[in-house]
């Protein structure tokens, strides 16, 4: 492997999948790989064998993988106590994996050899280094994994050591200093690798932290900081209990701040942040340092201003770097600004001080002092510029609605039916259809009126609906506010209402879906 300041370890696949609510097919394991290699992490664990038949299978099927630059990992642990390492099964699954790399955990904290393993200290020296050695004589490059280092180390120094030399004896390539409680602080992390570093010199060490503290990044960074050869964590900081290290911070910090060149194309970190939430059915985390959708979001009017005079007077980096994007968000905070460059993103440009700018300001205040909020909902926004604009034209006047909710008690299925009636080009329409609710009897009816005119709106569906209760200024209104997100299969968008009924909430969302999408035409 070419040479690198610090080489990438993501262990999204492995330790990632500790985590709870983060599960992960076969499939998408393999479709997360071949992203991670494109994106340029050098290492990529991939289970652990051992531990699961769903593991064997993966590395099965990662043969056919074409890597372009990762090396993939199997995951294990050393041999167990008392037992010759050719007999041991375990090791033998790690070899039967066929990948280029193996890592290997070992005990560093003297209370889990002889309270956990119940063996000698000797004898858990002689594992790891039996167990490193093996599997280099069959040709893998091996990384030790140091669990419990850390506090091991504050434990017995001498023991934590000896265990690190056994490894380095065995012919590890790396050894992972890992903080597995997530409770060490970054001074006692640099500390602590700076003696590793002078035990052993000739054998790079690297950093594998968890984030009970909060400290992961930090105690990655104070690691490198320290002569680390190896980082090790998982994209977006999934992982057990509070996660691990998140890689999604840890490399843009190291490639912007600290000059090192990690990845060739930082610019699709947000995308890779992005995939793996949606691969494995995860909301995002919307303030996530340089991939959330609030990271360069600005709010305030006066703040705004200044950030379209000069970005770099509110922001650390130049969104663009990671992927990301400045996202000036329209609220009750806003001045003009706001709603001028929001415009202008959607290719309807407003002249400021203008008639329109002016009235367009004016409803997003009154919209939003009745509970309207456009930061999930951009399509709402842009149909309310749209309607201000000299030149719109109404593709639709609707008249009036009904629905109905009909329970039966002798086992008859609910029945639901929406009644629309609406006007086209000067013609009345009326359709009425059933749907398996209120909301989806409504669109049914308003599809079959609008489709016969306008057959496009075909290819639009509703990909998302959600409802929330907003209190409202007086305690008897309490008001819903409905979120949809329509898609015509290439492009999603987001609407809004809001009432003191679902119903009729759900009614605005909806039909400002249609409408949007004729809009754009
Ligand atoms: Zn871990």
């Amino acid at each position: 492997m070419s040479s690198k300041p610090v080489f990438l370890y993501d262990t999204t696949l492995r330790d990632g999948t500790q985590g709870e609510g983060f599960q992960l097919s076969g499939f998408d394991k393999l479709r997360i790989a071949e992203r991670l290699d494109a994106f340029g992490i050098d290492y990529i664990e991939g289970g652990w064998p051992g531990s699961n038949p769903k593991d064997i299978e993966l590395f099965q099927e990662a043969k056919k993988l074409k890597l372009s630059h990762a090396r993939l990992a199997a995951f294990g642990s050393t041999r167990r106590a008392n037992t010759a390492v050719e007999e041991d099964r375990q090791v033998a699954l790690l070899l039967e994996a066929e990948t280029p790399v193996v890592t290997i955990f070992g005990k560093s904290w003297e209370l889990h050899v002889t309270e956990v393993l119940r063996t000698t200290v000797e004898e858990n020296r002689a594992m790891i280094r039996d167990t490193v050695a093996h599997l280099v004589k069959h040709g893998r490059e091996v990384v030790y994994d140091a669990e419990h280092f850390f506090d091991g180390y504050k434990d017995s120094p001498e023991h934590a050591l000896a265990t690190l030399e056994a490894a380095a004896e065995g012919g590890a390539s790396c050894l992972v200093l890992c903080d597995t409680n997530g409770g060490t602080l970054p001074s006692e992390v640099m500390q602590i690798c700076l003696a590793v570093k002078t035990r052993l010199p000739d054998t790079p060490f690297g950093i594998h932290t968890h984030n009970d503290y909060e400290l992961a990044v930090a105690n990655a960074m104070a690691a490198v900081k320290a002569g680390a050869a190896q980082i090790q964590g998982t994209i977006n900081g999934y992982g057990e209990r509070t996660g691990n290290c998140n890689l999604t911070s840890v490399i843009p910090i190291l490639q912007l701040k600290m000059g090192l060149k990690l990845v060739p194309g930082l610019e699709k970190l947000r995308d890779l942040s992005y995939f793996v939430d949606d691969v494995s059915n995860n909301p995002h985390f919307a303030r996530a340092p340089f991939v959330g959708r609030t990271a360069f979001a600005h709010k305030g009017g006066m703040h705004v201003n200044a950030v379209r005079k000069l970005a770099r007077s509110y922001e650390h980096i130049e969104p663009g770097s990671v992927g990301n994007e400045q996202n000036i968000l329209v609220s009750e905070l806003s001045g003009q600004d706001n709603i001028l460059d929001r415009a202008e993103k959607l290719g309807l440009p407003l002249a400021k001080g203008s008639a329109e700018a002016g009235s367009v300001l004016r409803r997003v205040k009154e919209l939003e002092h009745e509970g309207y909020s456009y930061e999930a909902a951009g399509g709402s926004f842009e149909l309310l510029v749209r309607r201000e604009l000299p030149d719109y034209a109404k593709p639709f006047e609707f008249t009036e609605y009904h629905t109905s909710f009909r329970q039966y008690r002798d086992g008859h299925a609910p029945v639901c039916e929406a009644t629309v009636k609406l006007r086209v080009d000067g013609k009345p329409v009326l359709t009425v259809a059933e749907g398996h609710g209120v909301i989806n009897a409504l669109d049914l009816a308003l599809r079959k009126a609008l489709v016969p005119f306008f057959p496009e709106l075909e290819s639009v569906s509703l990909v998302d609906y959600k409802v929330r209760i907003i209190d409202g200024h007086d305690a008897t209104a309490a008001k819903t506010r409905v979120l949809i997100v329509s898609s015509d299969g290439t492009r999603n968008w987001g609407t809004v209402g809001v009432s003191e009924s679902i119903i009729e909430a759900s009614w605005i969302a909806l039909t400002d879906g249609l409408e949007l999408f004729l809009q754009r035409r």
